[in-house]
């Protein structure tokens, strides 16, 4: 975006899609994600001009339900050019919602730079009333302005709220708050651009991070088996059937399951899958050998991380190592 201030920072705003860029097709409530482009979206808030000179690239046009490790691997290769060049002071992307806290995980992980890294989207469509996505916008290209983003880790801003992207989920179908942080709470506060920054994130994280510089060239099959009452073993048997590298389970309560899904997640882990006990509570930290037997078992506690996040973080440790010790390091760790 053109912009007559030479001191401004730049920034580059990679798009993706979501319902930020969403326009409603009809009635009041369906709507289509990723309609509009990254240019109509900065064009709709003049306002960035004074905050940024925005460079914007269109990296996908996704509802988030659709995003995937090739899309996270492009993206994570696109921050990371961007954020090489000397003269870029930060990258902002926009998201759906649905699946933001993976993506934002992820390069939390992958993006070894200091430089700040912010995702935005917003629930309510562009053409919505009330729409969220043009301050959320704002506030995120705000927030990555910021010198005192830098360091921080990648960042999540919606809903007046800058978030931990390992520690935030999304929390609620449709309301503009749907971001909610358990553990630790809020990374900050932004108000019509004006920050205010908390404490410091705890986990070690983009320059720190073992998994920052070369990305692998695809990600090992994860993935989730969501545990309940009366469950079955046959979903887990079909995911090692599958090819699944790595398994991680929603657990009930503290990373349980019950006996049928425990005997097939221990044969899983012998046959060398990699199983991380998670939990389908949306709080808590799931320790080892509580009521599952782990050192016995040769499983993986997930300590703080929910599935999803698990996920991300064990197809990234497994492109590292199958060693259930190690992998229960990196959970600890990151
Ligand atoms: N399914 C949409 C998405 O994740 C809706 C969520 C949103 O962007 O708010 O792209």
């Amino acid at each position: 975006m053109p912009s007559s201030h030479p001191a401004l920072p730049r920034i580059r705003v990679l798009a993706t899609g979501g319902t930020i860029a969403g326009a409603q097709t009809g009635g009041a409530r369906g709507y289509q994600a990723a309609a509009f482009s990254i240019d109509a979206l900065v064009g709709a808030v003049p306002q960035l001009a004074a905050l940024a000179h925005l460079e914007v690239e269109q990296v996908a046009a996704l509802g988030s339900q659709d995003m995937n490790e090739s899309v996270w691997l492009q993206l994570a290769a696109r921050a990371q050019a961007a954020l090489a060049d000397p003269a870029l002071a930060a990258v902002v992307i926009t998201h759906g919602t649905d699946t933001m806290e993976e993506t934002g995980y992820f390069l939390n992980l992958v993006v070894g730079s200091a430089k700040p890294v912010v995702l935005v989207g917003a629930m309510r469509p562009a053409t919505e009333i009330s729409a969220d996505g043009p301050m959320n916008l704002y506030n995120a290209v705000a927030v990555a302005a910021h010198p005192d983003a830098r360091g921080r880790g990648v960042l999540i801003v919606a809903n007046d709220e800058i978030h931990f992207a390992r520690e935030v989920s999304k929390t609620n179908t449709t309301q503009v708050g749907t971001f909610k942080a358990t553990h630790r709470g809020l990374a900050g506060l932004v108000h019509a651009g004006r920050l205010h920054l908390y404490a410091p994130p705890v986990r070690r994280h983009t320059t720190a991070s073992a998994f920052a510089g070369p990305l692998p060239p695809a990600l090992p099959r994860v993935d989730i088996v969501y545990a309940h009452a009366g469950m079955g073993r046959e979903l887990i048997d079909a995911a090692v059937r599958a090819g699944a590298r790595g398994l991680v389970v929603a657990g009930v309560g503290d990373g349980n399951l019950n006996a049928a899904a425990l005997a097939a997640t221990a044969a899983a882990a012998r046959a060398g899958v990699a199983v991380v006990r998670s939990s389908r509570t949306g709080g808590g930290v799931v320790e080892r050998n509580i009521e599952v037997n782990d050192d016995e078992l040769g499983f993986i506690a997930a300590d703080e991380l929910n599935p999803q996040k698990a996920r991300v973080l064990l197809m990234l440790g497994l492109t590292r190592t199958a060693d259930p010790a190690a992998l229960q390091e990196m959970f600890f760790t990151y």
